[in-house]
């Protein structure tokens, strides 16, 4: 309890900081790549210079995609909780997910018969499934199997599911995943922010999500919604987001 209060304090902190550079270093991108735009067009069409500036213009892309990833990540996004059914949210995301993962991985879905409803906010939950799948198809190179599954859990909640079959992780790994900016992709290719995100998320519905995994032997993610409690949920408007529950 007390590690998972730290955690979302440091989260926050991060949070705030990485939108704040985010903001400024976006402004800056734009001079960089106003600059290249006009360095372009200055010199002759047969300049050998040209692969520079593009270069320039790739890598302030580049800088750009990551800069709004935190600034998304930071963005305090409106919060609607509503009543909703997490079958029908894994169903609409379906064929995006399918996308996402490509033609080596197979995705099979198993949702519950007779699933309670949870109270959550629907764009975050689709969140939640994307950057997990997201992760689960960079675990899978060669291709694999990734199954999404939901279950009615015993104290009225619900539990979703998502299992690969790719390369896992070692405990060390593990023991820093929801570490915002822990990554152990390559430079360009991973932020280190999707499963702190996931964490948030989890954290505000007052669920949480653990991860069972092994060096070669794929990694499971489990995550547990409580039952809406008894008293409704504030009205959207008003509600402002709140770091995870220390329960
Ligand atoms: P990023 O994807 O940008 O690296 P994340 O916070 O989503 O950031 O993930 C952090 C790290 O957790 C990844 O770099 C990877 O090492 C590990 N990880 C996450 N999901 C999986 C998975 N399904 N299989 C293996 N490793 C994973």
């Amino acid at each position: 309890v007390e590690e998972q209060y730290r955690q979302a304090q440091k989260m926050e902190a991060l949070g705030q900081l990485a939108g704040g550079i985010a903001h400024d270093f976006n402004n800056l991108l734009t001079v960089i790549g106003a600059n290249a735009a006009f360095l372009d067009q200055a010199i002759a069409a047969d300049d050998a210079r040209h692969t520079d500036v593009d270069e320039i213009r790739g890598a302030v892309a580049r800088a750009g995609a990551l800069t709004r990833q935190l600034l998304a990540f930071s963005r305090r996004q409106p919060f609607a909780p509503r009543e909703l059914d997490l079958n029908d949210v894994v169903q609409g995301a379906e064929s995006l997910l399918r996308r996402v993962l490509g033609e080596n991985i197979e995705l099979v879905t198993r949702l519950a018969d007779g699933l309670p409803a949870i109270v959550a906010d629907r764009g975050q939950l689709e969140q939640v499934l994307l950057n997990l799948v997201v992760n689960a198809r960079d675990a899978m190179p060669d291709g694999g199997r990734l199954e999404i599954a939901t279950f009615a859990a015993a104290d009225g909640g619900v539990t979703l599911r998502v299992r690969d079959s790719g390369v896992g992780m070692s405990a060390e790994t593990q023991s820093r995943i929801f570490e915002p900016f822990f990554t152990t992709k390559e430079p360009g290719k991973g932020t280190g922010l999707g499963l702190s995100t996931v964490y948030g998320v989890v954290g505000r519905l007052g669920g949480r999500i653990m991860v069972e995994s092994a060096p070669g032997r794929g990694a499971t993610f489990t995550i547990q919604v409580p039952p809406p409690t008894a008293a409704p949920a504030a009205p959207a408007e008003a509600q402002d987001e709140t770091g995870p529950s220390a329960g």
